[in-house]
C-alpha cells in the first residue's frame, strides 16, 4: 500500500469547552441537553451534516417507548422531545405493537427544528459541517479532537467528550478497543428509507384486515391495522413473486409504516448486505445500490399492494441509514443473555424493552428474539474500558452484536444519551473522572428529570 507522511503542522485551537458532544443524532441531542442543564457548563455539539437529528430524520418511527406489557419505560428527556413535536402535530402517541413493543411516528423535518430549539434554550454551542477525524489523547486521557471543515484542520479541547457518532469515531481514534459485527465481522446491512405519498391508506388497511390470510403479517394481528399508527411487516408471498419476475429487491419482507400525513407511508425495503459504514468505498456502493433498488420497490408496491396505485416517491432522506458499525468495549459489555433475562443492575441508567431485531448480515430476512418485558442498562456500557474523560452513548455503546440489535432503537439510544450527559455534568461538578462518577447522583438527576428507572 502506498503511503504518505503528513508533515507536522501547527493547528488552530478553535474552542476550549467543558463538555464536547460529537454527533447530533438522537443520542447526541439528549446528551448535549442533559450536559448543559442549568447552563453552568460550556457545552458544544459537533455535527458533520447540515442538520441535527441523525437517523431520527430519515422517516423512522421511534420504537419501544413502551414495554411488552404496555408500560412506558422510556420517559425523561426523550418523552419531552416527543411532547414538543406532538404539540405541533408532528408526533403521534405511543401505539402498542405486538412486533415492536410500541411505535411513535415523528415528522423528520420538525425533529431538526425542535433539536435546534432545545440547543438554543440550553445554551449549547452547535457547530455543523465539521467532521471529527481524530482524537487527542495524553496519558490515557482524551483531551480534545481534530475537526476538518472548509476552515481546514482545527482543534477543539474539552474536559469531557461524549462520543455519539454511532460509529464510535472518537473512541476508536482514541485507542478504545472496538468490535464490529458478529464473530466473522459481518454487520447488519444499511437501508435507504423513502416515503410515498398519494397512498389510499384506508384501502391499504382494509385490504390487510379483510384478506389477512393472503397478506400475512409477521406476528401482528389484523386488529393492529384497523386504526392509528402501524408498521406492516410481512406480505412475503407477494414480494417473492415480484422478485421471481426480476424486480431488483433484496429483502424478503414487505415493510412500510404510517407517517404523519394521511396519504403517506414510509418504506424500509432497500438493503445492501456486506456494507461497512466506516469504509467510504463500501458506503458509496451501498448508497448507489439502495437508490437503484428504491425504484423497483416503489414499482412493486404500486403493482402488488392495493392502495398504492396512485402513489409516488415523495421524500428520500439525504443518506442511507447505517444499522451497525463499531461498538466499544466498555466497563460493562451488555449481552444477549442479560437482555433476554431482563437483567437488573444497581447502577442502571436506563430501562429498555426492545427485543433483539437482527437484520440478517447475509440475505433479506430478519430474526426477532423476545425476552422478559424490560431490562436495565448499567452505567458501564457508556464508559470505555481504558481511555478516560470519554463516554460513548448511542448505538456504539458497549454491547455484544446480538444485544446491540435491540438497544440500537432510538428510544433506548436517547435514554443512553441523556444518562451520558447527566454523568458528564455531575463528574465535572464533583471534579472526578466520568468513570468515577457517583452513579447514584446520575440516577437521581435522571429521576428528577422524569426518567424511569426500576
Ligand atoms: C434503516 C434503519 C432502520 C431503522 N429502524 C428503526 C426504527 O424503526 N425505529 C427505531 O427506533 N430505530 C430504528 N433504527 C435504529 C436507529 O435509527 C439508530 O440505531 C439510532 O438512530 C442510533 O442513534 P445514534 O444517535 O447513536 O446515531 P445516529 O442517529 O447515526 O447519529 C449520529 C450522528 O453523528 C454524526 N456523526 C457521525 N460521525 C461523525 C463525525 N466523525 N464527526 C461529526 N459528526 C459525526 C452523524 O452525522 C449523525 O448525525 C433503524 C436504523 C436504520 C439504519
Amino acid at each position: 500500500m502506498k503511503t504518505f507522511i503528513e508533515p507536522q503542522k501547527k493547528l488552530k485551537v478553535r474552542a476550549e469547552v467543558d463538555v464536547l458532544v460529537v454527533g447530533g443524532g438522537p443520542a447526541g441531542i439528549m446528551a448535549a441537553e442533559a450536559a448543559a442543564k442549568d447552563k453552568n457548563l460550556h457545552v458544544m455539539l459537533l455535527e458533520s451534516r447540515g442538520f441535527l437529528g441523525g437517523n431520527l430524520t430519515i422517516g423512522l418511527p421511534i420504537l419501544a417507548f413502551l414495554n411488552k406489557n404496555g408500560n412506558q419505560i422510556i420517559k425523561g428527556a426523550p418523552q419531552k422531545f416527543v411532547d414538543r413535536l406532538a404539540a405541533r402535530g408532528c408526533a403521534t402517541g405511543h401505539k402498542r405493537c405486538k412486533l415492536h413493543m410500541s411505535l411513535t411516528m415523528v415528522d423528520p423535518d420538525m425533529v431538526k427544528t425542535v433539536a435546534w430549539e432545545i440547543m438554543d434554550e440550553q445554551g449549547v454551542e452547535v457547530l455543523l459541517y465539521v467532521f471529527v477525524s481524530d482524537a487527542i489523547v495524553e496519558n490515557g486521557e482524551v483531551k480534545g479532537v481534530i475537526i476538518e471543515s472548509k476552515a481546514g484542520r482545527e482543534v477543539i479541547l474539552a474536559k469531557t467528550i461524549i462520543d455519539c457518532t454511532g460509529d464510535a469515531d472518537v473512541a476508536y481514534r482514541a485507542g478504545v478497543e472496538c468490535t464490529m459485527g458478529d464473530s466473522e465481522g459481518r454487520m447488519q446491512p444499511p437501508s435507504l428509507m423513502f416515503s410515498m405519498r398519494g397512498v389510499d391508506l384506508q384501502q391499504v388497511r382494509d385490504n390487510v384486515v379483510n384478506h389477512y390470510d393472503e397478506y400475512t403479517m409477521d406476528i401482528m394481528p389484523a386488529e393492529q391495522f384497523k386504526t392509528g399508527n402501524f408498521t406492516m411487516v410481512g406480505m412475503r408471498k407477494q414480494l417473492a413473486d415480484a422478485i421471481s419476475k426480476g424486480y431488483n429487491i433484496t429483502v424478503s419482507r414487505t415493510i412500510f409504516m404510517t407517517g404523519i400525513k394521511d396519504d403517506e407511508l414510509w418504506v424500509n425495503m432497500t438493503r445492501e448486505c456486506g456494507t461497512d459504514g466506516t469504509d467510504p468505498v463500501s458506503y458509496t456502493h451501498a448508497e448507489h445500490e439502495c437508490r437503484k433498488q428504491m425504484y423497483d420497490v416503489a414499482k412493486y408496491l404500486k403493482e402488488y399492494i392495493p392502495g398504492f396505485e396512485k402513489a409516488w416517491i415523495e421524500n428520500v432522506p439525504p443518506f442511507t441509514g447505517i444499522r451497525e458499525t463499531r461498538v466499544i468495549k466498555g466497563k460493562h459489555v451488555f449481552t444477549k443473555e442479560e437482555l433476554l433475562d431482563g437483567a437488573r443492575f444497581d447502577d442502571a441508567i436506563a430501562v429498555a424493552s426492545y427485543p433483539i431485531d437482527l437484520h440478517h448480515e447475509v440475505g433479506g430476512d430478519c430474526t426477532l428474539i423476545y425476552g422478559k418485558d424490560s431490562y436495565d442498562l448499567p452505567y458501564g456500557v457508556l464508559v470505555p474500558e481504558k481511555v478516560e474523560n470519554l463516554l460513548v452513548a448511542g448505538r456504539s455503546s458497549s454491547m455484544t452484536h446480538d444485544a446491540m440489535a435491540a438497544t440500537r432503537v432510538m428510544s433506548t439510544v436517547m435514554a443512553l444519551g441523556e444518562a451520558a450527559g447527566c454523568a458528564a455534568r455531575i463528574a465535572l461538578e464533583d471534579n472526578v473522572k466520568p468513570s468515577q462518577v457517583d452513579v447514584k447522583k446520575v440516577q437521581a438527576a435522571l429521576l428528577e428529570n422524569g426518567a424511569y428507572l426500576r
